[in-house]
């Protein structure tokens, strides 16, 4: 499932793509027919995120987007080919054209359903309006392992398997570890690094939590598990121990026993 620093960067493009432009907007799939219609021609102002949900907002309207395990975007320069199986929505630019497969959910949204929708999700480290003691809060007063709270979404927004296993590697943290055992030093540390990696995530649109000047190579030739540091590894970087992994928060997670206390 994408994790929060691609569905900001997914904001981004789109609003590069689309910003300030009146769009065609249909459903070749027929599921989001009558919400089509309604934008079709409609100016898009821009694309927003908030963990894993992203927002489209068009002039008066807004659309929720969340897309799960199996949704993905597909851009094409115009003219665009024939939309290619199920097509959600098809959004149609002056240079480009967007189309959305399979996604969880893909609704109109007014101000108050969005205000109910953002009101449930933690602050996300991504967003300027992030307020990290919310989080802390809610991880300083559970018994919960902290490996489970941070795929909380309520708890921080954007947190996926993979930014977990690193974050919580790279700060030492055992993911089973009460969040109420975690000291409000070990949660700045870890709001702050969360906020950084998040921020490469976005730049680079991928996970990158190695130092890339170890990695010695550029980071288009870097292999996937050559850009992490645990998730995944069979041992530690850092003392040579197994790699052990297990279900926690109905997720596999990967730390080192030896590192990570
Ligand atoms: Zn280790």
């Amino acid at each position: 499932m994408p994790e929060g620093h691609n569905i900001h960067r997914r904001a981004q493009d789109l609003t590069e793509m689309f910003g300030g432009q009146k769009l065609i907007v249909m459903s070749p799939q027929g599921r989001f027919e009558k919400q089509a219609k309604q934008l079709n021609g409609k100016q898009f102002n821009d694309a927003s995120a908030h963990g894993k949900h992203l927002f489209l907002n068009f002039s008066r309207s807004r659309v929720h987007i969340h897309l799960g395990l199996y949704g993905k975007f597909r851009t094409y320069d115009n003219p665009p080919q024939e939309p290619q199986g199920a097509v959600r929505v098809r959004l149609i630019g002056s240079q480009e054209t967007v189309d959305l497969h399979g996604p969880n959910r893909c609704e109109l949204l007014d101000n108050t359903g969005y205000q109910k929708l953002v009101s449930r999700l933690g602050p996300d480290p991504l967003r300027n309006d992030a307020d990290p003691e919310v989080a802390w809060k809610k991880i300083s007063s559970s018994r919960a392992a902290i490996g489970t709270l941070l795929l909380n979404q309520s708890v921080i927004a954007g947190i996926g398997n993979v930014f977990r296993a690193e974050i919580l590697y790279l700060l030492k943290i055992n993911p089973e570890r009460p969040g109420h055992q975690v000291t409000r030093a070990e949660f700045d540390a870890l709001w702050k690094l969360t906020v950084q990696l998040m921020q490469i995530g976005v730049k680079h649109n991928r996970i990158i939590t190695v130092d890339r000047k170890q990695l010695g190579k550029p980071l288009s030739q870097a292999k996937s598990s050559e850009r992490l540091n645990v998730y995944k590894q069979p041992v530690c970087h850092r003392c040579g121990a197994d790699i052990y992994y297990w279900e926690l928060g109905a997720r596999t997670i990967y730390a080192c026993d030896q590192c990570q206390v």
